[in-house]
């Protein structure tokens, strides 16, 4: 693929380069995006029932072995090109942030460090109650399509229930994590959006940020989204198929 040589310039000129993800670059590792039609979780489920407080409240097994079919489905799949394309971005450009809406950690599997989650991530469930961490163990468990009902764990400190380790509707974003999304959107010279519909708030209002600050702002996705009119370049097509190209030919790397 030929991109545009002015695209390829800016990215060439970044100092620093963000990047957020979203499901869209999982799905070449076989993992569900959300809002896709006919493959994505929420034409399939419905997230008043699974992704909120109220919905574990109301049925903790139902919710917990939910979230313990998709951790099972994540540690299964593998990582793909546009993973790999991202991890070697560390070594080329002079400041890298990794911001990502995935709970799945496939950018970790690949080597990335340092990736700032802005919805959690499946695999650091915590007590409800006090908020500590609770350890899962290594097993993995043969799950049906859609999971089953689990009990999940109690808290070793309180007593309380263990949840999901995910960011559901209706709550907040970890503060942290949101500061250094923001704080690497309004400092980035190029920020790079990949795969995320970027209707979800305020994961989605990075790429504001991003461009009122100056960047220059690209998006990877094959359909159309909530940023298409505030980005700089969209790329249309998977991210597999484009980022390694890309990446290449900005930085002379073979990564095909
Ligand atoms: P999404 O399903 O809304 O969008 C996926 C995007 O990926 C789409 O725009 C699609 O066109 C694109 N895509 C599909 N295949 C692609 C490919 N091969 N290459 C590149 N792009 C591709 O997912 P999202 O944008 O990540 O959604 C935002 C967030 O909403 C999610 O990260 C998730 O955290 C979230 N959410 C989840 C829960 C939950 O499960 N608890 C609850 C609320 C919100
Ligand atoms: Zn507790």
């Amino acid at each position: 693929m030929q991109f545009n040589p002015a695209l390829l310039e800016g990215l060439r000129a970044a100092r620093g380069l963000a990047i957020l993800t979203g499901a869209g670059i999982s799905a070449e590792s076989g993992i569900p995006t959300f809002r896709d039609k006919l493959v994505g979780l929420w034409e399939r489920y419905d997230p008043s029932e699974l992704a909120t407080l109220e919905a574990f409240e109301r049925d903790p097994d139902l919710v917990w072995g939910w979230y313990e079919w998709r951790r099972m489905k994540a540690l299964r799949a593998q990582p793909n090109a546009a993973h790999r394309a991202v991890a070697a971005l560390s070594g080329l450009v002079p400041r890298l942030a990794l911001l990502t809406q995935n709970v799945d950690t496939l950018h970790e599997r690949t080597g990335s460090r340092d990736v700032i989650h802005l919805h959690g991530e499946l695999g650091r469930p915590y007590c409800q109650m006090c908020r500590a961490p609770y350890r899962l163990t290594d097993e993995i468990l043969d799950l049906p399509e859609g999971g089953k009902r689990i009990p999940p764990p109690w808290c070793a400190s309180c007593g309380g229930r263990v949840r999901p380790g995910v960011v559901w509707f209706g709550e907040t974003l970890p503060k942290h994590a949101w500061q250094a999304a923001a704080a690497a959107a309004r400092d980035c010279d190029a920020f790079l959006v990949i795969g995320t519909s970027a209707i979800v708030q305020p994961a989605a209002s990075l790429v504001h940020v991003a461009r009122d600050a100056g960047a220059l702002t690209v998006q990877i996705n094959p359909n159309s989204t909530g940023v298409d009119e505030v980005v700089s370049f969209s790329l249309q097509g998977a991210a597999g198929q484009i980022l390694p190209g890309l990446v290449a030919q900005t930085w002379s790397r073979d990564l095909a």
